[in-house]
């Protein structure tokens, strides 16, 4: 997942409000963010390594020497924004989303004499510079980038800065948002809409599926409608990615999951259980655990708190266990609210639970809390993601790990497993459960996270828990 932000300063200078923007995203925890500006001299780049250092310490001295009244930045897992030089001029670009033929594609471009220079640390090279280069050899910037969409398998939001304005188009399947502001001074377009109010822009428009826009100092032009329905919006936003200020298709994502830990305790309640205080593990699961806690008249607690401020909160290392480690790091007990206690805590999602399973046995247990039980906002996650960059294998989801015990082998598809009525899906929460030493385990509905939401679940992507493609 990456963050993008464009600005468009009508009085000539938009580089404040896009360094400010950008920073709105770094809860996307990530690895590179940059900025580039259209200034007098033409397109001036920068770009970081933030995973020690927060974005705004790194940028604070650039920014103030980016002068230009057309901007675009990114926070993100690549090195961007991408600059070239191509037929249609001098422009740069960002992107989020994931490309999944982005292989197929570069083995083609090159088959034509294409050379890529913007190569990643691991040395792969930059999905954002393959799609420069499929803008650069379309007959101008608009069909460019509706070849992009032709092209790719996946989904691809992008931002192209040029000379005359920035060119603004979202994915054609709508995984990810990206929405147009508007202030007294100018215009901009953002992943999340968090980036807007301090910034004092207010939300003008969504753009839809595939649709592209144009932003200038004379205003937003609609550059091609949509011709692809309402897509399908990543459930995920809503239930762990985004920020609480944030709204997508006008749906707030902390009333999203004040009404999902309303719909968990109201499944509880209907089975007499009961706890004494309802917790949540930091960040996303607090408010899942709030509307938990004000649906069941348990009272809210914090037994485990977060320590942020000397963790950068983009600071992801790459390995696995130092990242466990972190995590676990910044996340400290009370014991006087633990002791004795039967504690519920909601997080968003179990991933491969090495983190719940410490929490509770370090954490929780080890000061004296007389049960845990956990309750999860989405159903047991079973794919990794196929349309954004993923941390997740298949292999390492604990809902798979489970399996494994149970068939004693892979099983592609767990096809007995995704029917979250069948008896054995509720074998596989079992052995989760036993794996994360916890005294019960519900997972959220699949029906019930789309009615926490507002939309139909088909209306959205749900493919890491039904596998099926939207
Ligand atoms: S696969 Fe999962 S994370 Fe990826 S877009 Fe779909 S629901 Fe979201």
């Amino acid at each position: 997942m990456a963050g993008i932000f464009g600005a468009v300063s009508k009085q000539g200078n938009c580089a404040e409000s896009l360094y400010y923007g950008i920073d709105y995203h770094s809860h996307l925890g990530t690895d590179y963010a940059g900025m580039a500006v259209f200034g007098e001299k033409g397109i001036e780049r920068k770009i970081h390594d933030i995973r020690g250092e927060n974005f705004r310490p790194k940028f604070q001295h650039d920014f103030p020497r980016m002068k230009g009244k057309y901007g675009i930045g990114v926070i993100g897992y690549d090195i961007q924004p991408v600059l070239l030089a191509s037929r249609h001029g001098v422009f740069s670009i960002v992107m989020n989303g994931n490309v999944a033929n982005l292989d197929e594609i570069v083995a083609e471009l090159q088959s034509q004499g294409a050379t890529f220079a913007e190569i990643q640390p691991d040395s792969s090279i930059s999905p954002a510079e393959v799609m420069a280069e499929l803008i650069s050899r379309a007959p101008n910037l608009e069909a460019g980038i509706e070849s992009i969409f032709e092209r790719i398998k996946g989904s691809v939001s992008l931002l192209v800065l040029t000379r005359d304005g920035i060119f603004a188009a979202r994915d054609r399947s709508g995984h990810s948002a990206l929405v147009v502001g508007r202030s007294e001074t100018g215009f901009a377009v953002t992943t999340e809409t968090t980036a807007f109010p301090n910034l004092g822009f207010a939300p003008v428009f969504e753009l839809r599926p595939g649709e592209i826009v144009k932003l200038s100092d004379s205003g937003v032009q609609k550059i091609k409608e949509s011709n692809n329905g309402s897509g399908h919006p990543c459930a995920f936003l809503w239930i762990y990615t985004s920020f609480p200020a944030t709204s997508i298709e006008g749906i707030n994502v902390e009333q999203a999951r004040y009404e999902s830990g309303r719909l968990l305790a109201k499944r509880d309640g209907a089975a007499g259980f009961t706890a004494d205080i309802v917790a949540g593990v930091p960040d996303s699961g607090v408010g899942h655990a709030i509307g938990y806690a004000n649906k069941s008249g348990i009272p809210f607690a914090r037994p485990i708190v977060k320590y942020t401020p000397s963790w950068p909160r983009s600071y992801m290392p790459s390995d696995q266990s130092t990242r466990d480690l972190i995590a676990g790091m910044k996340l400290i007990a009370i014991p006087e609210l633990i002791r004795g206690k039967r504690i519920v805590i909601c997080d968003d999602s179990i991933v491969r639970g090495t983190q719940l399973r410490r929490l509770i046995k370090e954490k929780l247990l080890a000061h004296g809390a007389r049960e845990v039980h956990l309750r999860i906002a989405c159903p047991p996650l079973m794919f990794p993601c196929i349309y954004n960059q993923s941390t997740r294998t298949t292999k390492e989801l604990a809902a798979r790990k489970a399996i494994r015990k149970l068939d004693g082998k892979d099983t592609p598809g767990c096809a007995a497993y995704l029917d979250q009525d069948a008896p054995a899906h509720a074998q596989m929460v079992e052995t989760i459960r036993q794996d994360l030493g916890a005294d019960s385990l519900v997972y959220q509905k699949l029906a019930d996270m789309a009615a926490a939401i507002g939309l139909p679940a088909d209306r959205m992507c749900t493919f890491c828990w039904t596998g099926k493609a939207s």
